[in-house]
């Protein structure tokens, strides 16, 4: 039925065997015949053998092709060595199955770079442009990331060109593998001639570069947003630079906050104004000055909230009001009776009849005095149970 039973054979396995089957008899295969249990040449050919049967058998399309095609059928990706190597197949399947830290598989892209960049409420308004300095590895340019002459320098074979390679050890039913660095190569993932050796990196293949990158932050950008420039993370042999991200960070404005689109300021009106009219001026974060006109007979109450629309970009500026009342003996008694005139009348009190009446005074409220008594009463509360007081209120006796 099928074409060639080769790799079924190398597996010890019938064609017709079940994924878990295959399973079992890859497993015990290859800890039979991996380099480091069995470091013999002929092991190291018989565990690419069975390594790359499996990756086939394993891999339910290519079974397919195998089955029906045989050996040819597979000429493509993943035949002839092209796929994956047998100790990434190893480390996959051994990786997962005993708990094993994934294996000296190297990244195929870098690690992106994240800078923080400062901006002002006023930079995020108008936007900015900042050159900011980077140092970054990048491939050698007289070798080009290869290390040493071309066509001269060949892929460790032992470590496949990671530098580093798994020791396996069987103890009992445990596996234990752990990664070192490769010994035919040291590390570096190459064999060649020292001769042939580049002379401008010294066969590390990567070098310093300092580079200028111009960062525009758009107005309206916002805080957390982040300004990509893409692939100009650190470069290596074989990988995908990565990306070096620049992230907004928002400081703090004493005069303004940002909520959304919109702009919030705080502004303390004087109560004449507050209740007859007048200006109010403050210098936007654009640097311009906002003038408001508040008609006579606009009363604006202590906490209210107006907007001039627009002045926030996208958004617009939110002002919350806050009242600044005159201090006390402002006027005389006389003056005093003028605001009865022409205020809305007092609220009336009302005491229910028959109601027990006690006559207070109130003193001002003095922090350094009150909210120590008012601690205290605090804890004893704790204990006595609600009998936290009226700070600044003390009652005559009667
Ligand atoms: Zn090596
Ligand atoms: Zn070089």
């Amino acid at each position: 039925m099928v074409k060639d039973t080769k790799f079924y054979d190398v597996l010890g396995v019938a064609p017709n065997a079940q994924d878990t089957e295959l399973k079992k008899a890859y497993r015990k295969a290859a800890l039979k015949y991996h380099p480091d249990k069995n470091p013999t040449p002929e092991a190291a050919e018989k565990f690419k053998e069975i390594s790359h049967a499996y990756e086939i058998l394993s891999d339910e399309q290519k079974r397919d092709i195998y089955d029906q095609y045989g050996e040819e059928g597979l000429s493509g990706a993943g035949a002839g060595g092209a796929g994956m190597n047998a100790d990434d197949i190893f480390s996959q399947f051994f990786g997962g199955g005993f708990g094993g830290a994934g294996g000296p598989q190297r990244p195929t892209r870098g690690k992106d770079i994240k800078h923080s960049i400062s901006c002002t409420l006023e930079d995020l308004y108008k936007g900015k442009t900042t050159k900011l300095a980077l140092n970054k590895t990048i491939l050698c340019t007289e070798c080009e990331g290869r290390g040493g002459a071309k066509g001269k320098v060949q892929q460790c074979s032992d470590c496949h060109g990671s530098g580093m390679k798994f020791v396996t050890r069987q103890m009992g039913p445990m596996i234990q593998r752990f990664q070192t660095v490769c010994d035919k190569c040291n590390g570096t993932g190459d064999i060649m001639d020292a001769k042939d050796r580049c002379t401008r990196c010294r066969g590390k293949k990567t070098e310093q570069e300092r580079k200028i990158l111009q960062v525009h932050v758009d107005p309206g950008m916002k805080d957390g947003q982040r300004i990509v420039f893409s692939g100009e993370g650190d470069q290596e042999p074989g990988i995908t630079p990565g990306d070096v991200i620049f992230i907004v960070d928002e400081k703090p404005n004493a005069d303004f906050q940002r909520k959304g689109n919109d702009l919030f300021k705080e502004y303390e009106v004087d109560l004449l104004t507050a209740l007859a009219g007048g200006e109010i001026a403050f210098k936007h974060i654009s640097g311009e000055w906002i003038k408001i006109q508040v008609t006579p007979g606009e009363v604006i109450s202590p906490g209210e909230l107006k907007v001039v629309e627009g002045k926030s970009g996208r958004g617009n500026l939110i002002i919350q009001f806050s009242v600044k009342f005159p201090d006390s003996h402002f006027a005389d008694e006389d003056k005093l009776k003028e605001l009865a005139s022409i205020l809305p009348p007092r609220k009336e009190v009302k005491i229910p009849a028959g109601a027990v009446v006690d006559d207070c005074e109130m003193a001002k409220y003095d922090p350094s005095k009150h909210q120590q008594r008012r601690r205290a009463d605090a804890y004893d509360s704790d204990d006595e149970d609600g009998r936290g007081g009226h700070p600044g209120v003390q009652c005559a006796s009667q």
